[in-house]
């Protein structure tokens, strides 16, 4: 008698669902093509599935040979940054891999279509070849690009469940985020006084030259090791001939310190009083929104213990890394889901560059399938 020799999960189905994936056209508030796609896949392979009132897509995976009764979540987000409508990918053979870029006048989509592409090709594969796996549910989200707008209308019930997986990182395969920022929009309305600048310029207070004060005494750039500020508008002013009333600065904080974001939320509101104070007449409104939470996920939680595990299976190294950008791990991890990020392979998101190799995407989908079968054994 000889045994069977282990499945092999295919790589060109996985190249071909991604080249599908891609060429829908998915921008962030418009993602139901690719969530009617995604539905249809998961139909055939008999799951249940659901498309809740923000648009997100949530599947269930029964459980196989699980000792326990948690549930996994795989995450990745079905929306695509502009330029992004009709995308024309381009695979080349390099050093035996695949290379898939854009044609150069779009992004590509990799962010996060490499991600979403491997979850669905191990999932199908798992369930397929009954591989070992616990209760596992997909959620597929909108709006992860403007600000988490998906996740966020994720409901409670879609969120009970015992740790995440999220795959939207750019790098190698072995990466695990376990720390990322809070992440502040901040607006200061500056006020003066219009008057005609050529008739009776003495009589009028300038907005945007209290503005301009404002900014080059506020901290901008890397304030310190864990924060950044920028500021990305400055708008106001109607004509040349019109003394300005009014301008506004938008920026954004972000940190892993709440203390830190606190202080500099103060700083930028004692100098607006500051020259305010210097500049009679003028006055100011600032308003500030937390559009996300930083979370920080200890490298001994079981989940994280468990994602290590699977990555020294598939041969990777694990590398922990705290990322400056939020994601919808953020929504999880603050409605009480832990959860981590893993790379989806892809390099220069956001850009026209933008390219993932197979072999990475491939890499992906086996860490996945060893995560399966960890998780079905280890409870977490
Ligand atoms: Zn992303």
């Amino acid at each position: 008698m000889s045994l069977a020799p282990a499945p092999v999960l295919n790589p060109d189905k996985l190249l071909q669902t991604f080249l599908e994936m891609v060429r829908i056209d998915s921008p962030s508030g418009e993602e139901e093509a690719m969530c009617a796609y995604l539905a249809q896949r998961v139909e055939q392979l008999g799951l249940s599935y659901q498309v809740d009132a923000g648009g997100n897509l949530i599947v269930e995976v029964p459980g196989h040979r699980c000792e326990h009764n948690r549930i996994l979540v795989f995450s990745g987000h079905m929306d695509v940054v502009p330029p992004c409508h009709n995308i024309q990918p381009l695979v080349e053979d390099v050093d035996g891999d695949r290379l898939i870029t854009s044609d150069n006048t779009t992004v590509l989509g990799a962010d996060d279509k490499a991600g979403l592409a491997p979850i669905l090709e191990a999932v199908f594969f798992a369930v397929e070849n009954n591989l070992p796996r616990p209760q596992i549910r997909l959620i597929f989200t909108t709006r992860e690009e403007t600000f988490l707008g998906g996740a966020k209308d994720l409901s409670d019930d879609a969120l009970k469940a015992h740790f995440a997986v999220t795959l939207d990182h750019t790098g190698k395969q072995g990466v695990i985020i376990n720390q990322a920022p809070s992440y502040i929009e901040f607006e200061a309305e500056c006020k003066g006084k219009s008057v005609h600048a050529g008739i009776m310029p003495e009589q009028g207070i300038n907005a945007i030259t209290f503005a301009a004060k404002v900014i080059e005494k506020l901290h901008l750039g890397r304030i310190d090791d864990s924060t950044t500020s920028n500021i990305g508008f400055l708008t106001g002013g109607k004509a040349t001939n019109i003394v300005p009333d009014l301008a506004v600065i938008r920026g954004e904080l972000r940190g892993h310190q709440p203390e830190t974001l606190e202080r500099e939320l103060a700083h930028i509101r004692q100098t607006l009083a500051e020259v305010s104070q210097a500049m009679p007449g003028t006055t100011y409104e600032l308003k500030h929104h937390v559009e996300f939470e930083a979370y920080k996920l200890d490298e001994s939680h079981p989940g994280v213990v468990n994602v290590q595990k699977a990555a020294r299976k598939t041969g990777l190294e694990p590398q922990f890394i705290r990322t400056n950008g939020g994601s919808d791990n953020n929504i999880f991890v603050k409605r009480g889901l832990p959860g981590v990020v893993l790379s989806a392979g892809y390099m220069e998101p956001h850009s026209l560059k933008e390219r993932v190799r197979l072999s990475e995407m491939r890499l992906c989908a086996e860490f996945l399938v060893n995560m399966m079968e960890v998780f079905a054994h280890d409870e977490f």
